[in-house]
C-alpha cells in the first residue's frame, strides 16, 4: 500500500495553516510546529484587509485578485463564522492628489470600484465624523481576523497534528 506523504509545516500563522490545510486535503499526514502562539504572530496583529487595491504591477494585481477570490471560496471548505466579513472598503486621502489616479487605475484593471461624493459617503457611513469630499468604495473587499481563520484551518488537523513549544 502506498504510504501517505508526511509533511512538517513550521509556523501556524495564516500561511502555515493554509499550507497545512491544503496538504491535508491532498491526503498528506501533516504536523504543524509553532514556537510562539497558535494562529501566528503577524497574523494575530494584522489589519486583515482582503483587497487587491494597491498593486504596483499588473502581475501583482492578478495574484492579489486571485487571492481575494480564493478567500471568498474558503467558506465552502471551512466554517469561518464571523472571522471574515465582506463589507467593502472606503478609501480616501486627507491630503494629496492620488484619489482620481487610484480610481482610474482600479477601473482600468476591471476592479469593481465607485467614486462616492460626500453625501453618498455619509449615507454609507453615517457615524463617520470628518466626512471627506470624495472616497473610493470597493464593495467586493473584506476583512479577516487572520489568526482566527488560521485556528479554524488548524482545527481540521487530527490530535497531535500541531505542536507548540
Ligand atoms: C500590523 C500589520 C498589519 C497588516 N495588515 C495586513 C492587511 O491589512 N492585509 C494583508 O493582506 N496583510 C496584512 N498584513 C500582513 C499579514 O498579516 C501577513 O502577511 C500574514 O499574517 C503572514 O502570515 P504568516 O503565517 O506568514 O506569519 P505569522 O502569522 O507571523 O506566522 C508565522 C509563525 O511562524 C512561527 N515560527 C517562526 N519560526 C519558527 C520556528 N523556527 N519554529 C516554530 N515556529 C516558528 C512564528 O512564531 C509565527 O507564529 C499585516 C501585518 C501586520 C504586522
Amino acid at each position: 500500500m502506498k504510504q501517505k506523504p508526511k509533511i512538517l509545516v513550521v509556523g501556524s500563522g495564516i500561511i502555515g495553516a493554509s499550507i497545512a490545510l491544503s496538504c491535508l486535503n491532498l491526503g498528506a499526514d501533516v504536523v504543524v510546529l509553532e514556537q510562539n502562539k497558535l494562529g501566528g504572530v503577524a497574523s494575530s496583529n494584522s489589519f486583515g484587509w482582503i483587497n487587491a487595491s494597491f498593486a504596483e504591477s499588473s502581475a501583482y494585481f492578478e495574484l492579489r485578485n486571485a487571492a481575494v477570490g480564493a478567500f471568498r471560496n474558503l467558506k465552502t471548505e471551512i466554517n469561518l463564522n464571523d472571522s471574515v466579513i465582506w463589507q467593502g472598503t472606503l478609501w480616501w486621502e486627507d491630503s494629496g492628489q492620488e484619489l482620481e489616479k487610484q480610481f482610474n487605475n482600479l477601473i482600468g484593471r476591471g476592479y469593481v470600484a465607485k467614486l462616492l461624493n460626500k453625501s453618498e459617503i455619509k449615507s454609507l457611513e453615517p457615524n463617520l465624523k470628518d466626512i471627506p469630499q470624495a472616497a473610493i468604495f470597493t464593495p467586493l473587499e473584506g476583512a479577516a481576523e487572520a489568526d482566527r481563520v488560521a485556528l479554524t484551518m488548524l482545527s481540521n488537523l487530527t490530535d497531535g497534528g500541531w505542536q507548540s513549544y
